[in-house]
């Protein structure tokens, strides 16, 4: 059986770091599942269908990697997949505080599921979505941390 991943996320926008931890997720994975978490409460910078676009594009030369959308608990949509992994990346020791909490629950949720923490590259703790909003928001420069096939000025807010 293939082992699959699933790297869940807003990714709003996706960044130089969450590629680098799907970059560590496919040296330990068969396929990793770039799934974008849809919350009809969650406003959102970028529509959805552009969010799945420039990942898309980002991983056109690598077919171990999907990107689809889901609604509902990751864990359940793990299942729905075949996934037996949960792929998240760890920036800081809130981040882990925070993805401990989640990832004990999943497994009360879902034994059969592992949660698996891949640290950032250095260069990227300090990139977060939230971060890079503010910088399109506010005139800064933003390209340091997108992948180029993230082409966030094609669909900026009035
Ligand atoms: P969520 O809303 O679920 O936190 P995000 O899109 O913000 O979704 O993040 C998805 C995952 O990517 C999380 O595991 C987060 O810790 C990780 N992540 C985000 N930015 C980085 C980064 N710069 N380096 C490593 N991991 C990151």
């Amino acid at each position: 059986m293939p082992k699959i991943a699933v790297f869940p996320g807003t990714f709003d926008p996706f960044s130089n770091g969450h590629r680098d931890i799907v970059e560590k997720g496919l040296k330990m994975f068969d396929e990793v599942i770039i799934a974008i978490g849809v919350n009809a409460l969650k406003k959102t910078m970028f529509p959805l269908e552009k969010r799945v676009e420039w990942i898309r594009n980002t991983y056109t030369n690598e077919p171990r990697v999907r990107v689809e959308t889901y609604s509902g608990l990751t864990i359940k949509y793990c299942a729905e997949v075949n996934a037996g992994f949960i792929l998240r990346g760890l920036r800081t020791v809130a981040d882990f505080e925070y993805e401990k909490q989640i990832a004990l629950v999943n497994s009360d949720q879902n034994h059969a599921i592992q949660s698996v923490f891949v640290l950032s590259e250095q260069k990227y703790t300090a990139v977060s979505s939230t971060v890079i909003r503010d910088l399109i928001l506010n005139g800064g420069d933003y390209s340091l941390y997108l992948p180029q096939t993230v082409e966030v000025h094609t669909a900026l807010p009035e």
